[in-house]
């Protein structure tokens, strides 16, 4: 049987953290479904079609990677996929007070889930999205956190706004 997990997050935008984290996912397991999740309740910088289309890109050159939308139920869409593995990265301890949360609580919801957390290469345990959203607004260049797609969205939506 093939082992899928779902990696799932807001990815706004995708930095290269989370790209470290799918490729080392990528080598665990048969294939990753990245989730971009479509919470009607958190304000996003990127639209949802615009956050897909950056995972896609950037996620091309591997074959065992797809990518989906979600906006439900993470549980549910755990269900649909027939997988039981959810992938998120851990950076640094003051991440697990959220992780352990969401994991146990997923864990009530689905008693055969696992959370599978991964740790990015060092050079990435600082680095966050909201961190990257609020240098490119204030004009900073974003090349050494993000792919250069990113870097070039980033670039326009915020000169558009000035
Ligand atoms: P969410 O809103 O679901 O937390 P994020 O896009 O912020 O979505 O993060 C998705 C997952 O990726 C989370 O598990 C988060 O801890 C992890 N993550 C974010 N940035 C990094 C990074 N630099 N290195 C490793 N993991 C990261």
């Amino acid at each position: 049987m093939s082992r899928i997990a779902v990696y799932p997050g807001s990815f706004d935008p995708l930095t290269r953290g989370h790209l470290d984290i799918i490729q080392r996912a990528s080598k665990l397991f048969d294939q990753v479904v990245v989730a971009v999740s479509n919470n009607a309740t958190k304000k996003h910088v990127f639209s949802v079609s615009e956050r897909l289309e950056i995972v896609e890109e950037a996620t091309r050159p591997l074959p065992n990677v797809d990518v989906d939308t979600i906006s439900g139920l993470l549980v549910d869409y755990l269900k649909t996929k027939k997988s039981k593995i959810l992938i998120r990265g851990l950076r640094v301890v003051s991440d697990m007070d959220y992780e352990f949360q969401l994991a146990s609580f997923n864990r009530r919801l689905y008693k055969d889930v696992e959370t599978v957390f991964l740790m990015p290469d060092d050079q990435y345990t600082y680095l966050a999205s909201s961190m990257v959203r609020e240098i490119a607004r204030l004009g900073a260049g974003t090349e050494q956190f993000v792919t250069p797609f990113v870097a070039r969205k980033l670039k326009l939506k915020f000169s558009a706004k000035k």
